[in-house]
């Protein structure tokens, strides 16, 4: 009877009637008893595919050991692989040929997108669209899973606050609010409402914990953090992405405090599996067992496996640490069995819920990967959560929006003209050259009346994995057609930025500049005819003073994705009026890095006219952002007046309520997201200056006017406190109201405890 209810195609009849939620613990239980040490273990070792051994014969040594370590049921996952061809062989092997046919579970870093690539992350929290950007990763799942996937590495959560670290464009920048709310959007998302549909796949919170902190930007880098900052900035979307339901989490490359994060129990026992009570899966990072031995945390692989299991880490990515030397830390009596019981538990146990029990091949339908993969309607949808991430910068002499006729528009820049940078970094499912450039998407406005010169190189760091040599950097040969096209223009649309590959992992920068001699392109040109439009494409915030003092009209274009062209295109040509507000503040000079909204106070708060030096500053740099946190402007003008709160305080489960008056005054229907921020001014642990605590996107035609309500209640101003919990403490507050953390409408507010 045990047998019957827990199915495979080895393990008897399966029948997909026997999956509720009440009987998951017993059908995973059941299968639990028939396996043996070995096979436990297996099922927390995930190995790296590609073709290596998917091929009939694996070659080389590493592959064919792989290769035999699935046969023998070894094996519990495998990430890289891509197709339903390759998927369904491999799956075959585990459900055919293995003593128990467990099933397999395929991973993929679906980042924004398989093939039908969405913005980056960072760009489409710019949206603040939570209905778009969860309808983004649905679609991104949709696809995905029709190619053989059932599980994402994402969405990564982690809150960034330093531009110089290349993997802020996979988060969704730097407010723990906003991040919690967008990580929510992602994960109901990617895995719909029932895993077991095939249209849905398994969502991975990422990088469990505090990667995005590593000291000076570099990737990987050491991080040391406070419990007040883990709890109330770094922790947040990661629970938000628990309570959505997030099956799985992956811990990440740093050390926290002097441990690594694959090896720390605080994080992944008192935490994840502790206090929030996660009853789903952590895999490490890449290799991140075996790498505690470099971060000086473990003497070996062996000790290494010992560490991360006994600390929470339930599978081993490509380390093969754990198929290695757990059976015999077990025999060893160093890791208890019960602790392989429970890892191999949470795997079995998301299997089931997957559905690949009742039916391992559900993702493996070739027709339906055909009918798929690039859909008319994925395109509309990337499209359309293109336009709604690009950021409106700065719009002076009305340069924007341009005229779709009577105007000689010349446009500038290798970026302009590049079909595969737009796809960003993290796209490892799209083929090289499938976006649509912004030279294709304007030439549909202009026709070939249209006139593109290259001007200069983006200087590339390097592509996907190998140092890229080609380019140089310092090459100015191209800008003298550049000037002399400008010269006869009546607006320049220059296209500068980082190309694609400049951001993601491993690609920090200590220099937030334009690469390469695209800054000097950008003076010589707006020298001629400063009628200049300059289009960002970057995959992070840069430091670009100059062109903010000087370019009249800068659009944020960040990296669109494959419909990035035809979105830039219809923001420019006036075709979407733009709404998007930045995630995460610009700096002017990367000296200031990091650089966030919702910094501290300090004894010495920032002065309007300092009267010594003795104050919180830099002697050459202003302490304020180029561009602060959430801001970003429309066609339109948008006016803000009347705050008000129906009373000054309240106390206990009462709450307050804030509303605001919202005017088009301009020309054009738009939209504004209207963002409200507290200021608890004095508390057991201090405040920031500024928290966002909500938002509402606002839709309104010239001359309109809408009243917006907000509610502050005890959860609005809660946060962990010197007591270690989260709660609300009595105090004076501040609300701000407006369309940006800086430029704000403020009143006050108390809370009291009766
Ligand atoms: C990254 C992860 C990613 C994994 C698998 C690692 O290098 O840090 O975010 O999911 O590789 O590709």
């Amino acid at each position: 009877a045990v047998a019957v209810l827990s199915c495979s195609h080895k393990i008897t009849q399966p029948k997909a009637a026997f999956v509720t939620k009440n009987n998951l613990d017993t059908r995973v239980d059941s299968v639990l008893k028939l396996m043996t040490l070995d096979e436990k273990i297996g099922q927390l070792n995930q190995y790296n595919g590609f073709w290596e051994i998917t091929g009939p014969t694996p070659k080389d040594g590493q592959a064919a050991k792989k290769y035999a370590d699935l046969k023998n049921g070894l094996v519990g996952s495998m990430l890289n692989v891509k197709g339903v061809k390759d998927v369904r062989a491999l799956q075959k092997i585990a459900v055919e040929e293995t003593r128990l046919g467990i099933p397999l579970i395929f991973g993929f870093d679906v980042i924004h997108g398989y093939k039908t690539i969405s913005p980056i992350p960072l760009a489409e929290a710019a949206s603040w669209d939570m209905a778009e950007i969860k309808k983004s990763a649905a679609v991104a799942a949709e696809e995905a899973a029709s190619v053989g996937l059932n599980w994402t590495f994402a969405p990564m959560v982690d809150i960034a606050r330093d531009a110089r670290w290349g993997r802020v464009m996979e988060g969704a920048g730097e407010d723990p609010f906003l991040g919690s709310q967008i990580a929510v959007a992602r994960v109901t998302g990617f895995q719909g409402d029932d895993l077991t549909k095939r249209n849905t796949i398994l969502a991975c919170a990422k990088h469990f914990a505090g990667y995005a902190f590593a000291e000076s930007g570099r990737d990987y880098n050491t991080v040391d953090v406070g419990e007040s900052t883990l709890q109330n900035i770094i922790f947040p979307p990661f629970k938000a992405a628990l309570d959505a339901g997030v099956r799985t989490f992956m811990n990440s490359f740093n050390e926290l405090n002097g441990v690594p994060a694959t090896g720390n129990k605080y994080l992944q026992r008192t935490i994840l599996k502790g206090d929030w009570k996660f009853d789903g899966f952590i895999v490490s990072d890449w290799g991140s067992i075996n790498e505690m031995i470099a971060h000086g945390h473990a003497k070996d692989s062996k000790q290494a496996a010992e560490i991360a299991i006994n600390a929470g880490s339930d599978m081993d990515m490509e380390s093969s640490a754990y198929v290695e030397h757990l059976a015999t830390l077990v025999k060893e009596g160093k890791v208890k069995e019960a602790l392989i019981d429970d890892a191999a538990r949470r795997i079995l146990k998301v299997k089931f819920e997957l559905g690949l029990f009742d039916n391992p091949y559900l993702y493996c339908d070739e027709n339906y990967e055909k009918e798929t993969v690039g859909k008319p309607a994925f395109h509309e949808a990337v499209l359309d959560m293109a336009k709604k991430s690009i950021v409106l910068l700065k719009n002076e002499k009305e340069l924007l929006p341009l005229k779709k006729s009577g105007q000689k528009i010349v446009l500038i820049g290798a970026l302009a003209n590049d079909k595969t940078s737009p796809l960003g970094s993290w796209r490892i499912g799209a083929d090289d050259n499938t976006a649509v450039s912004l030279l294709e998407g304007m030439k549909k406005y202009t026709g070939n009346a249209l006139t593109y010169v290259k001007g200069a190189d983006v200087a590339v760091g390097r592509t996907e994995f190998v140092w890229e040599t080609k380019i140089n950097m310092t090459d100015k040969s191209g800008f003298a057609e550049a000037i002399a096209a400008a010269k006869n223009a009546d607006v320049v649309v220059l296209s500068l930025g980082e190309h694609g590959l400049q951001s993601g992992e491993g690609r920090s920068r200590t220099d937030l500049g334009l690469p390469g001699v695209q800054q000097e392109l950008l003076e010589e040109v707006y020298k001629v005819n400063p009628n200049v439009v300059l289009v960002l494409n970057n995959g992070r915030p840069l430091a670009i003073p100059w062109a903010d003092a000087h370019v009249p009209a800068i659009v944020e274009g960040w990296q669109l994705g494959t419909e990035s062209g035809n979105a830039i295109a219809q923001v420019l040509y006036g075709d979407y009026n733009p709404s998007g507000k930045l995630p995460m503040t610009f700096p002017r000079n990367v000296g200031q890095l990091p650089l966030y909204y919702n910094y501290k106070s300090t004894g010495r708060p920032m002065m309007n006219e300092p009267e010594s030096v003795f104050w919180s500053h830099y002697q050459d740099e202003k302490n304020t952002p180029l561009y602060p946190f959430g801001y970003g402007l429309s066609y339109t003008k948008f006016d803000y007046s009347n705050l008000e709160l129906n009373q000054s305080s309240f106390s206990n489960d009462g709450k307050i309520e804030v509303s605001v008056t919202l005017k088009n005054s301009g020309k054009y229907a738009g939209k504004e997201v209207v963002q409200l921020y507290i200021h608890d001014i004095f508390a057991s642990i201090t405040r920031p200056v500024k928290e966002l605590k909500g938002f509402e996107m606002v839709e309104l035609q010239p001359n309109e006017s809408k009243k917006v309500t907000f509610v502050i209640d005890k959860k609005t101003i809660e946060f962990y406190t010197a007591n270690s919990k989260w709660e609300a403490e009595a105090g004076d507050f501040k609300v701000f109201v407006g369309g940006s953390s800086a430029k704000t409408l403020e009143a006050d507010f108390q809370y009291q405890k009766n």
